[in-house]
């Protein structure tokens, strides 16, 4: 069984967050240190530690946290513009919170991407 993360907290609202967006499979919430002026997280109910535990069943989840970000992006205006989806996985991709989220970036140019 895998270890409950603060995510787990922020979709049950037992801490506070800018919650944007939640169903019955996804939640989307304002990161607290944004790295760009529209920085949001997109993030599985079910508790997933890493990309490397998706199972097949987590397909129809996987599929609404894009047409989330899709919606998101929509309403933030950043949509025609463009945007940055990012998922870190483990150690080596930077990833500090072991509960799979999706990074959705804009608002300003990002430019190339760039690695450690
Ligand atoms: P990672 O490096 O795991 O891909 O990204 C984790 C992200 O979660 C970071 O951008 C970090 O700022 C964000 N984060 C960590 N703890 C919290 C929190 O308690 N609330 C919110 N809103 N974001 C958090």
């Amino acid at each position: 069984m895998a270890e409950e993360t603060i995510f787990s907290k922020i979709i049950r609202k037992e801490i506070p967050a800018d919650i944007v967006y939640q169903d019955d499979l996804v939640t989307a919430f304002r990161d607290i240190n944004p790295r760009a002026p529209s920085h949001m997280l997109i993030i599985p109910n079910k508790l997933i530690p890493t990309v490397n535990d998706i199972e097949a069943e987590d397909e129809a989840t996987m599929g609404r946290m894009f047409t989330v970000a899709r919606k998101l992006a929509e309403e933030e205006g950043i949509a025609d513009d463009g945007y940055r989806l990012i998922m870190n996985c483990n150690n080596y991709g930077g990833q500090e919170v072991y509960h799979i989220h999706m990074h959705l970036l804009g608002g300003r140019p990002l430019g190339p991407i760039t690695v450690g």
